[in-house]
C-alpha cells in the first residue's frame, strides 16, 4: 500500500530539520522540536531504505487466472435454421427472418 520511498522521508526530514533550525536561529523561537522531528524522519527514511534494498518484497504472487471465459471466439452463438443468421444463444426468435428457434 504505502509506496513512499525512504529517500522521500530523508529529504523531508532534512528539509524540516534544516529549515526549523535556521528559522529557530533567526526568529529566536524554540523550534528545536522540529529539528528532532526532522531527524526522526531522516532516521525513518534510512530504515525504510535499508528494508527496501535488503529485503525485496516478493509481490509476485499474482494468480494468473486471466482465462476469460467470455472471450470473443468462445461466445455462445447459434445460427438460424431458416436463414442462417448468426444470433446470440439466448435468442428465441431470429431477428432476421422471425423464425422461432
Ligand atoms: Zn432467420
Amino acid at each position: 500500500m504505502t509506496s513512499i520511498k525512504g529517500i522521500v522521508f530523508i529529504i523531508i526530514g532534512l528539509f524540516v530539520s534544516i529549515t526549523s533550525y535556521v528559522l529557530g536561529k533567526k526568529g529566536g523561537t524554540n523550534l528545536q522540536i522540529f529539528v528532532y522531528v526532522g531527524i526522526a524522519f531522516v532516521a525513518f527514511g534510512l530504515v525504510k531504505m535499508l528494508i527496501e534494498t535488503a529485503g525485496k518484497p516478493k509481490k509476485e504472487k499474482r494468480p494468473e487466472q486471466r482465462t476469460n471465459p467470455a472471450s470473443p471466439s468462445n461466445q455462445r452463438v447459434k445460427y438460424c435454421p431458416g436463414c442462417g443468421a448468426k444470433m446470440p444463444a439466448y435468442a428465441h426468435f431470429c431477428f432476421n427472418c422471425g423464425m422461432k428457434v
